[in-house]
């Protein structure tokens, strides 16, 4: 299996160890990151982004805990190394882009290679050419002041890429820009991992950002809180069984990046119980979830939430409506706790259940909701896939082309409608059953 490219280990970072004002800015972060990912470290200002990317970039040492890059300590190298590796491994986009005001932009470009043994015509003409790349090659002669901040962000990419670095770091870099510009800056830092298959790390607390990262790390007051995958790109970090499962949940957690996680698994129970609710139903619908899940409510006190007309603060439905959310709800919720015993390894669940068994009451409580007879093979088989899914082995896209294969290829031979809504169902089982969060 491949090797992180950068490995974190409890890192802790201090500023002003042992004086008055020291301060924590980060605390026991373990990150795993891959040639090639783009990642990005989210979360609101002060929380030790920054700090974070810095202290990857060689110029911050861990107080406590370990740091390796390539397998490397790089702040075990002789001050030449490290140089070197700040200078070749990394390439680096501010926020404020850092130009140096009274040299030209090509000159700009050009001075992280001066200490390069290539001559100063080799290093222009390498200059120029990522100047044209990156849509600014018309304006090398110019000084920076003359260009728009998009330009100058793009004029930091070119210089950034000089010396071809394996990794590219970028420090909220369209945090100064306009909708525009921030657009051609994300499109070309997008372009440097997809084409040129650069790693990059990115600072940032823009929300409309995650979809273009493999991974997302949520930091909050010097922790890793949650680590999201991004279910829309293929992802490189290989998946371990066990560690990482694409779900609802982190679809949500992408929308509603400041949620916590009880917030979204009220999301998306209310998403499914919700057909054609008015704003205010749904507002109180996920109020009532919200105490259900948390066991703050029994059964019979949700459904009377439920029934309550809306001026006493309920969610107004019919006794019947409210008596089926509830049965759902309350199967959901029983079956993610299965999902959850599963997933907490073999050596906790195992004195009561047997992974096993686990999976093959999950998959017999979905032929149960969705009424399917299923022959011997085909119980064996929808007892395979649930586990897979359940692991993270299979996606929901995997599941469901399984669950419609043939017997004999270890499918269940379900019609594309049947196995739509299982899956459906299961999704939202699992949701309930899996934190955002693999660290558990
Ligand atoms: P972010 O990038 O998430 O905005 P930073 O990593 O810049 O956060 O900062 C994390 C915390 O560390 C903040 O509370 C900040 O005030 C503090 N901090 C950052 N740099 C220093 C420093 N050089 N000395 C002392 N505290 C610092």
């Amino acid at each position: 299996m491949a090797k992180p490219l950068i490995v974190a280990r409890d890192l802790s970072i201090i500023y002003n160890q042992g004086k008055q004002n020291e301060f924590k800015a980060l605390s026991g972060v373990s990150t795993d990151i891959f040639e090639g990912e783009y990642i990005i470290l989210f979360g609101p200002s002060g929380c030790g982004k920054s700090t974070l990317m810095y202290s990857i970039q060689g110029s911050l040492p861990p107080g406590e805990g370990t740091l390796l890059i390539r397998g490397d300590d790089v702040y075990a190298y002789p001050p030449a190394d490290r140089v070197y590796f700040q200078r070749h491994v990394m390439g680096i986009i501010f926020q404020q882009f850092n130009l140096i005001p009274s040299l030209s932009v090509l000159d700009n470009v050009a001075l992280p290679m001066i200490f390069c043994d290539e001559d100063k015509a080799t290093r222009n003409r390498r200059s120029q050419t990522l100047l044209d790349r990156f849509g600014v090659g018309q304006v090398s002669h110019k000084i920076p002041a003359m260009l728009s901040g998009g330009q100058q962000q793009r004029v930091s990419v070119s210089r950034s890429m000089v010396n071809d670095p394996k990794i590219l770091l970028a420090d909220e870099p369209t945090g100064n820009l306009d909708s525009v510009s921030t657009q051609q800056v994300m499109d070309k830092i997008d372009e440097i991992n997809t084409f040129d298959r650069r790693t990059i790390i990115m600072v940032s607390h823009n929300a409309a950002h995650l979809s273009y990262a493999h991974r997302v790390y949520y930091l909050k007051d010097g922790k890793v809180v949650r680590e999201v995958v991004n279910p829309q790109r293929k992802q490189i970090k290989p998946v371990k069984e066990g560690e990482t499962i694409v779900t609802e949940l982190e679809q949500l957690a992408r929308l509603f990046p400041y949620d916590s996680i009880e917030t979204l698994r009220v999301k998306s129970l209310v998403n499914y119980l919700t057909q054609d609710f008015t704003f205010d139903q749904i507002v109180r619908l996920e109020r009532s979830t919200g105490f259900f899940i948390q066991g703050k409510m029994d059964r019979d006190a949700y459904i009377k939430s439920l029934i309550l007309p809306l001026e006493k603060g309920g969610v107004q439905v019919e006794e019947k409506e409210a008596r089926r959310m509830a049965s759902i709800a309350t199967k959901m919720i029983d079956n993610s706790d299965d999902i959850r015993r599963y997933r907490a390894r073999k050596d906790n669940a195992g004195i009561f259940f047997s992974q096993h068994k686990l999976a093959e009451r999950l998959s017999e409580h979905l032929a149960e909701v969705y009424r399917i007879k299923l022959s011997k093979e085909q119980r064996e088989n929808m007892t395979e896939v649930v586990a897979d899914r359940v692991t993270g082995v299979i996606d929901e896209d995997e599941m469901n082309e399984r669950m419609m294969q043939g017997i004999r290829a270890g499918g269940l031979a379900l019609s594309e409608r049947e196995a739509d809504d299982l899956s459906r169902y299961f999704e939202k089982v699992i949701a309930q059953g899996v934190d955002v969060s693999y660290k558990n």
